[in-house]
């Protein structure tokens, strides 16, 4: 770690530490915050994250279940699986992991989540009121960036920003999180003529490719503040980011490490959006930092 470094696993603790306690006066007011993740298939690394989760929930005191379907589950099977969920009192956010196999129409079973319970944020009420800049449940992943960014002082608005990525899942959100937050904003993909031209105007750089080390010291302006969303996985098993760091951290004014930047930060925003849920039904206001809007 640099003295740049954004340390996304201590900022992400804090948020823990808060919805522990909020999830104790939950408990003591009747009601135990729930989240239910559904995974189909047996990808070795949706497992993990499906593991990590659970053990997440639990590290704060919630209840947590793992629906783990076979990967010749039915479409049809999964959409039921889901109504049974909506209508489960002890359940206040449902989440499926993605990918899903081939033959289910994943966008087909994210609609059949109940909004009010989509704790990923991808329903397309929730995608909405964010493009609206209402109250909802936002991505989990950029919610993570924004609260990071917010936890180091960095001021949005006014600021130029460049997302590089315009995937549902993290670079559009991103780039409608930062609109909303006062940014002017121009969101990069595979088909951005002059990419490191563009990404070099940045005050704040945000990379979501999926592309190992893609951003280099010529797409970065000095004293940039450098947010990388990317997580590969090398031929030697290694973790590395969208961003070499090493060439990217002398000039940047702050960048987020890979592991422990952004990556803590979105598991912590998913538990605050189950939190979040479990106060909605309990009739409390939800309370404190990881308040959405
Ligand atoms: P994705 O759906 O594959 O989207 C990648 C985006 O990058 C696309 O918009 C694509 O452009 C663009 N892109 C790819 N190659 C490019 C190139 N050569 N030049 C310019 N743009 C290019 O990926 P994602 O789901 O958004 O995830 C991005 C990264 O974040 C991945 O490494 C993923 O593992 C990581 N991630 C991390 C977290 C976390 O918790 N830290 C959460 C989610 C994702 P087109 O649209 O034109 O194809």
């Amino acid at each position: 770690m640099s003295g740049k470094d954004i340390d996304g696993k201590a900022i992400a603790q804090r948020y823990r530490q808060e919805l522990a306690v909020r999830v104790d006066r939950l408990k003591d007011s009747g009601v135990t915050p729930g989240l239910a993740v559904v995974i189909v298939g047996d990808d070795p690394a949706s497992k993990v994250y499906v593991r990590n989760k659970a053990m997440a929930c639990e590290s704060i005191g919630m209840h947590s279940e793992v629906h783990a379907l076979s990967a010749n589950t039915t479409q049809a099977h999964l959409l039921d699986f889901l109504r049974r969920l909506n209508d489960d009192d002890a359940i206040h956010g449902i989440l499926v992991q993605l990918p899903l196999p081939k033959h289910i129409d994943s966008r087909a079973v994210i609609e059949a989540i109940d909004p009010a319970k989509d704790v990923d944020g991808f329903h397309h009420q929730n995608v909405g009121a964010l493009v609206a800049g209402e109250s909802a449940f936002y991505p989990c992943t950029p919610w993570g960036v924004m609260k990071m960014l917010e936890h180091e002082g960095v001021a949005v608005e006014g600021s130029r920003a460049v997302v590089i990525g315009r995937s549902m899942i993290v670079g559009k959100p991103m780039a409608l999180m930062l609109i909303n937050a006062g940014a002017t904003v121009t969101v990069c993909h595979s088909k951005t003529r002059d990419l490191p031209a563009v990404a070099r105007q940045a005050d704040i750089l945000v990379a979501a490719v999926g592309r190992p080390r893609f951003v280099g010291a010529d797409m970065v302006k000095p004293g940039a503040i450098v947010i990388d969303v990317g997580i590969n996985r090398l031929p030697d098993g290694k973790l590395a980011g969208d961003v070499d760091y090493d060439a990217v951290a002398p000039i940047a004014a702050k960048i987020t490490p890979v592991p422990g930047g952004v990556g803590p930060m979105t598991i912590a925003m998913l538990l605050a959006n189950a939190v979040r849920s479990a106060e909605r039904v309990a009739g409390m206001a939800a309370r404190g930092e990881t308040r959405i809007a």
